[in-house]
């Protein structure tokens, strides 16, 4: 049997390998944001918030919980105190009080707390569109601000969390060792037409197809753009058990003894 031949004697491997030049990998990044954002156009979090104030208050409450959670939490919470001034009013203990499900709930209540008390002593009860701003307020990194600022102000930046950092390096869009190497890589490719909408498409790519043990590689739309290997393939069905009814020595019951 022949030897099959290497990639370098001119055959074409069926998954793309991520291109070196950047001219290349934006062609790519554009290709691949086009995709996703193909019956997507215009993605928004899915954190629920009503203003910039509780968009802010959410994505703090977000670190290491998932956004269903914090919805669940923020519910309560949003109907008691929706503004920096009724937050302090409300003190650090009656935060917690509605956010316990989530984990870090003190460390979180006290950032709320504090980062409400200095909206109002430095602006004016408003959340800033400024950068250093923000990350002066407790709780307040750069992939916080980097959300705020595109999902409240609409400004081009992109928030690299779990997901934007695995599907980015997936992707062969980066391979840098930190969220801020893999942002600066992901600027420079992000064409001007996806600066938005770039970080919520990566995002949502990573939830619900990308994921971080099993990626749905055979439904993905991307899979022809991505060099990750090796792609998954669909589970087959379960196979269904040829009695569906109890038997008389199956009675659902292991701790119930025969009489
Ligand atoms: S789901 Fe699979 S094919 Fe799609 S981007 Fe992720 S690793 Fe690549």
């Amino acid at each position: 049997m022949p030897n099959s031949p290497r990639p370098e004697e001119g055959r074409r491997p069926v998954a793309e390998p991520a291109p070196p030049d950047l001219r290349a990998r934006r062609a790519r990044a554009r290709r691949i944001l086009d995709a996703l954002g193909a019956g997507n156009p215009a993605p928004r979090t899915e954190l629920e918030h009503r203003d910039p104030y509780t968009l802010l208050v959410a994505v703090v409450l977000s670190a290491q919980s998932t956004d269903a959670g914090v919805n669940r939490a923020t519910r309560t919470l949003f109907a008691a105190a929706d503004t920096p001034q009724k937050m302090v009013a409300l003190g650090v203990e009656g935060i917690a009080q509605h956010i316990r499900t989530l984990g870090l709930y003190n460390a979180k209540a006290r950032h709320v707390y504090e980062l409400s008390r200095l909206l109002i002593e430095r602006h004016g009860g408003r959340v800033p569109r400024d950068r250093a701003a923000l990350e002066a307020l407790p709780g307040v990194g750069r992939k916080t601000a980097n959300v705020v600022l595109n999902e409240a102000f609409g400004e081009p930046t992109l928030a690299v969390d779990t997901h934007v950092f695995r599907v980015a390096r997936r992707l062969g869009l980066s391979d840098g060792r930190t969220p801020a190497a893999v942002e600066r890589d992901l600027l420079a490719l992000v064409p001007r037409r996806w600066a938005r909408a770039a970080h919520h498409l990566l995002i949502l790519h990573g939830r619900y197809l990308c994921k971080a043990r099993r990626p749905e590689c055979w439904r993905c739309p991307i899979r022809r753009l991505c060099p990750h290997e090796p792609k998954t393939a669909a589970q087959p069905p379960a196979v269904k058990p040829r009695f569906s009814r109890p038997t008389s020595w199956d009675s659902g019951d292991p701790g119930r003894e025969e009489g």
